[in-house]
């Protein structure tokens, strides 16, 4: 016969970093969609999810994709067109152009650049808010000053300094695409995360703060860029009876049962947000006697949607730690730990932590691509990189935080023990 102690194994089943959380009125769109026979790319459901998207996101008009991915390929196409033209396939509109892109975020962000043929230029950190730095932006508009598209992102649902960064592009004549999706729901100086960049993209991916198990959207206020989306989405048919194309199409659009879930799940994004903000503020509250602090924002401009909880260990409350391309290492020391020991200690009572997002400019494929700093001393214009001589942010935050378990179904006494985990390792 098994016992099991309540103070052994604590928990029930796997507290994740982020896990889908439905309500019961999902079902509800999926089965109309089902009984009605629209199991397709058209329907009442992505009409829906569009009025809401734009709705919500302040913006004027919303296009329904299969994922966030998609989304951010069509905007880089429409900014592209837009800036250089068309090539003669419709492709390639940044092709051999250089991208500032944000440097401190999940690769979907900049992928898109890559897919079109563009290079991007990775733009630092600050440490107000783990976003790009506005001061670093400029600087690279000083070093490449033929450049003119801008990829931001708001990461972890804390919004960035967009508003500086919308000034910077503006003054250079750049069109800046904003990736929000992580920060639905998010504001900036009131108003919302995704309504700032002349084309930005929103998530229902199955870790985001609402979800339809994949999905996305198109945000724009400019009915002609988002009519092309729409086109461009639904394989680029032009308006003939028959199959009839001028531009290569894509098959981006959303599923009308995907769109059943994500209508279902807008009603609960505010709920999520609220929930997610109690997470964030009781990690906050368990840590305030540890020499670390919480992922930042200024709480003067921005209200976050609190997606993620992450948090940074202060520089001399870190013991020895060493990561190669695949395991990490720590040495562990009396009154100090690092995120590895503190991800080790949460596995073990079965929590998921992760990891913050490793900076582009430290990923192996993008060891060639210039990076900028505020003080502008990155890789610029040259090939030479050697680990560790450039003083930059991203590289600090990556070394000395982490993303804690957030998920908006874990409980109270859940999180406790997690926070008291977290508090042994600095013993
Ligand atoms: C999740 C995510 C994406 C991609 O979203 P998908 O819908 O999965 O394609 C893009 N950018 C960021 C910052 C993300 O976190």
């Amino acid at each position: 016969m098994f016992v099991r102690s309540e103070n052994m194994k604590p928990f029930e089943s796997k507290i994740w970093l982020a896990s889908p959380t439905m309500h019961g009125e999902e079902m509800r769109y999926v089965i109309e969609a089902y009984e009605t026979n629209w199991m397709s790319t058209v329907g009442v459901n992505i009409n829906e999810v569009e009025r809401t998207a734009a709705e919500k996101a302040e913006v004027k008009y919303a296009v329904g994709l299969s994922c966030c991915t998609a989304a951010l390929h069509l905007c880089v196409k429409l900014a592209g067109e837009k800036l250089y033209g068309k090539s003669a396939n419709g492709h390639g509109a940044v092709e051999s152009k250089r991208v500032f892109c944000s440097d401190m975020t999940f690769s979907a962000t900049l992928n898109p650049v890559v897919y079109e043929g563009g290079i991007p230029v990775f733009i630092d950190t600050e440490r107000d808010t783990w976003n790009m730095d506005p001061v670093a932006l400029e600087k690279a508009f000083e070093i490449y000053p033929e450049v003119k598209l801008v990829v931001a992102a708001h990461l972890y649902g804390f919004p960035g300094k967009i508003d500086e960064l919308r000034a910077v592009c503006d003054k250079h004549s750049a069109l800046l695409i904003e990736d929000a999706a992580e920060s639905m729901g998010a504001t900036y100086k009131g108003k919302q995360t995704g309504s700032f960049g002349d084309y930005a993209a929103i998530s229902y991916n199955g870790n985001k703060i609402i979800t339809g198990s994949s999905g996305g959207c198109l945000l724009t206020n400019d009915l002609e860029a988002a009519n092309k989306a729409r086109k461009w989405s639904t394989q680029a048919r032009e308006n003939a009876a028959w199959y009839q194309h001028e531009e290569v199409g894509y098959n981006y659009r959303m599923s009308n049962v995907i769109a059943g879930v994500v209508r279902g799940q807008y009603p609960y994004l505010e709920e999520h947000i609220k929930q997610k903000k109690a997470i964030w503020e009781r990690y906050k509250e368990g840590f305030k006697d540890l020499p670390v602090s919480m992922n930042p924002f200024e709480e003067d401009k921005s209200v976050p949607n609190y997606w993620l909880s992450a948090m940074i260990l202060d520089k001399d409350a870190m013991c020895e730690q060493v990561r190669d391309d695949s395991t990490a290492i720590y040495r562990p020391e009396h009154g100090k730990s690092c995120p590895t020991e503190i991800l080790d200690a949460i596995a073990d009572i079965n929590a998921e932590g992760r990891p913050i997002w490793k900076p582009m400019h430290m990923q192996p494929m993008y060891r060639m691509n210039a990076f900028i700093t505020a003080a502008g001393n990155g890789r610029a214009k040259t090939n030479a990189y050697i680990a560790g001589s450039i003083e930059d942010i991203g590289s600090d935050i990556f070394k000395r935080g982490l993303c804690l378990p957030s998920d908006n179904k874990m409980t109270v006494k859940q999180q406790d023990r997690i926070i008291e985990v977290i508090k042994r390792c600095f013993e």
